[in-house]
């Protein structure tokens, strides 16, 4: 019997599939004691889980008396997800297993492409991760920038990409077999962290993604929260200063004018300009400061990076306030470049977010820095096609 994806969606199967997923042996007996079903239909089901090649038979289980069990296991690789994440100009592809673990990288600069032409780019790497992958693929989950309707996969605005109304997800299924489904990348990286990360016992979870852009996604009940207009969380154009600088998105003085990673670097530039026998100054040469260049400087110990980092982290705090007032959630993930600036921009965010809301709400605050690194987008855009394909995890 071969497992469409209406058949893998009945109720009973996804029960059975997601018993064996949760376990990494398993017998049908227990199974059947897991699901409250019966054993001649775990043991149907499970016959044509294995015709699939999506769990197989692995020896013998603890015997209690009697014949030993016979148990059963999930084949992580019986099929493989390709994933993309467009969040950075340099496009990152993975092909992952069906336990999350990564198999291929691939990158791809955008080169100053947009509209099209970038579009063009996202297909070739998803030519290039089909190429890399080894088993049948189960579908194609993607992370971008920009407000994102993900149940019919368009891209409404991407500023950076140049995309509107873009119809990622059926451009995509032009060229390719299979399933499509594309997301936000901060809905996709809290999707990753929650599925993956170290947060996977939290039922309330945010994480904010700093980067180029700086956006969060949020995890309510288990459930990605994707808002009335699927973007929820999209806190990188919040006002923070009243007389700031000018943004792309049109207005003025949004987080990402003071913490986005241009607006650090410019900043950190200028400091360097002002003091050119700084540590700061010297890792550049006098040239173009990059963020290792920042990073380098203070791990070195240099106080004006050091004063840039403080200054980034309680820009980051104000937006974790709001967040905190809002939603009262608990469990806060940061991802992006503060993961180089460890406990310096934490300590100086939690501190800010501190003066900005309720005391005991600030206590029950646990902030941390992702512990997926890079690969949280794709992990969540692995999650999404595993959830809608399979009911997994
Ligand atoms: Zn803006």
């Amino acid at each position: 019997m071969k497992a469409t994806r209406q058949h893998i969606k009945e109720h009973n199967t996804t029960l059975v599939l997601q018993t064996i997923y949760q376990n990494t042996d398993i017998s049908r007996a227990e199974i059947a004691r897991y699901t409250g079903l019966t054993r001649t239909t775990v043991s149907d089901i499970v016959a044509s889980l294995i015709d699939d090649g999506l769990v197989v038979e692995v020896g013998q289980g603890e015997p209690s008396g009697g014949k030993p069990p016979i148990q059963i296991s999930l084949v992580p690789d019986a099929r493989q997800i390709l994933c993309l994440d467009l969040s950075s100009d340099n496009l990152f592809g993975t092909v992952v297993n069906l336990r999350g673990q990564i198999l291929h990288r691939q990158y791809l600069p955008l080169d100053g492409r947009i509209g099209q032409a970038a579009m063009e780019q996202v297909c070739r790497l998803v030519d290039l991760l089909a190429g890399a992958a080894t088993a049948s693929s189960l579908g194609i989950g993607i992370g971008t920038p920009g407000l994102v309707d993900s149940t019919r996969g368009i891209v409404h605005q991407a500023v950076n990409r140049g995309w509107v109304d873009l119809p990622m997800r059926d451009l995509v299924a032009q060229h390719f077999s299979g399933p499509v489904y594309v997301t936000n990348d901060s809905q996709a990286a809290a999707l990753g962290e929650h599925t993956y990360g170290s947060q996977r016992q939290a039922s309330n979870l945010v994480v904010i993604k700093v980067g180029e852009g700086i956006g969060s996604g949020i995890v309510l009940d288990g459930q990605l929260f994707p808002g009335d207009g699927f973007s929820a969380g999209e806190i990188g154009h919040l006002m923070v200063e009243y007389d700031g600088l000018p943004c792309t998105c049109g207005n003025y003085g949004c987080l990402e004018t003071v913490l986005g990673k241009r607006a650090l670097l410019a900043k950190a530039q200028a400091k360097a300009r002002q003091h050119p026998n700084s540590l700061l100054a010297q890792q550049s040469g006098g040239g173009q400061l990059s963020m290792e260049h920042l990073h380098q400087a203070y791990l070195l110990g240099d106080p004006l990076a050091n004063e840039l980092i403080v200054q980034a982290g309680a820009y980051l705090g104000a937006a974790i306030a709001n967040l905190i007032g809002i939603l009262n959630v608990r469990n806060i993930v940061i991802s992006g470049y503060p993961e180089k600036f460890g406990d310096t921009l934490l300590q100086a965010a939690m501190a800010e977010a501190r003066k900005r809301v309720l005391p005991a709400m600030a206590v029950e605050t646990h902030l941390s820095l992702s512990t997926l690194g890079e690969v949280d987008v794709v992990l969540g855009a692995s999650a999404l096609v595993l959830r809608e394909e399979l009911g997994l995890p």
